[in-house]
């Protein structure tokens, strides 16, 4: 068997279009991404992001920031763009150099304008099942479910990695009432990780291992959705063997043009709900 091929392009081009026709209706909105260094793979990120935004005629910012940067001039340089009412989204590049506090950036950012769905408030919002902005890529991946119509009431949904931006929050998703899988989350702790990942319906994979999931992993006809992005020296690849699992699956996303250019779009999407809201 060969699985159907999941791709994100076409559904994320879709996407985007529609994004562009309302922030047209709303007369225009902007989107603020803050790079703290110069780590390669952030910078490439960003560019892209900032290429999508182009795309659904989203004003873009990318606020470049020292490596050095102190704690209280990067909270100050987030503060000044919660202040600014031609950005309606703040995205905060992570990871951030050593010296920095994480958590306490996020903290920083106004929770109406988090489009990465990152700060405590809106993460509880999600855990709690409540309307909100969530992070991207688990938006992206419930809507891939959706546009190829995996079935995900009553079924089996194993999620492997435990990231807050990946893992956890596509976990919670999938478990909600409307969705309503039965969902299990392994980590790199987990014992017969396998023989766990064989019982899913949908195994999303988010670790960032290449190819770490064979295809005696994967149950016959089960939908996976591949989340890792792996530079190796064959080039890209993913966290799923692609070639030998792509015979055992139903569906089954590529690396690249699978989850990576629905992150880019779902954070568009993000940053016209966000603007919505502060219009409102
Ligand atoms: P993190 O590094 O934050 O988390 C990795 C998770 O994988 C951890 O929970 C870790 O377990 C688990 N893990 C690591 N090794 C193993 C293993 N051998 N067996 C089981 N579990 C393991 O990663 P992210 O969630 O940020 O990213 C994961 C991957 O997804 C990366 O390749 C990243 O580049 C990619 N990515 C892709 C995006 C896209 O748009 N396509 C967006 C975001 C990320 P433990 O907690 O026990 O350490």
């Amino acid at each position: 068997m060969t699985a159907t091929l999941m791709a994100g392009g076409p559904l994320a081009e879709r996407i985007r279009a529609q994004v562009a026709e309302d922030v047209q209706e709303l007369g225009g909105i902007g989107l603020a991404t803050v790079q703290v260094g110069e780590d390669p793979s952030s910078t490439v990120y960003i560019r892209r992001k900032h290429e999508a935004a182009g795309e659904a005629v989203i004003g873009s910012t990318d606020l470049k920031l020292p490596a050095d940067i102190s704690q209280e001039a990067l909270v100050a340089a987030v503060e000044e763009l919660n202040a600014d009412d031609e950005i309606d989204g703040i995205l905060v590049q992570l990871p951030l150099p050593g010296q920095l506090d994480e958590a306490q950036a996020v903290l920083a950012i106004d929770p109406v304008k988090d489009v990465d769905g990152v700060h405590p408030f809106n993460a509880g919002q999600l855990y709690l099942g409540r309307p909100t902005l969530v992070p991207a890529t688990p938006l992206g991946i419930m809507a891939l479910l959706e546009d190829y119509r995996i079935g995900l009431d009553g079924a089996r949904a194993v999620v492997i990695g435990r990231s807050d931006i990946v893992g956890k929050p596509v976990a919670i998703m999938l478990m909600q009432r409307g969705y309503d899988a039965t969902v299990t989350v392994c980590h790199s702790r987990t014992a017969n990780l396998p023989e766990i990942a064989r019982q899913a319906d949908i195994l999303i994979v988010a670790i960032g291992r290449p190819k770490f999931v064979t295809a005696d992993m994967v149950k016959p006809g089960a939908a996976v959705i591949d989340v890792g992005i792996n530079r190796t020296e064959t080039g890209l690849v993913g966290d799923v063997d692609f070639a030998a699992v792509k015979e055992i699956a139903g569906h089954i996303t590529p690396v690249p043009g699978g989850v990576g250019p629905m992150t880019r779009t779902m954070l568009l999407y993000n940053t016209l709900l966000a603007a919505r809201e502060q219009q409102e």
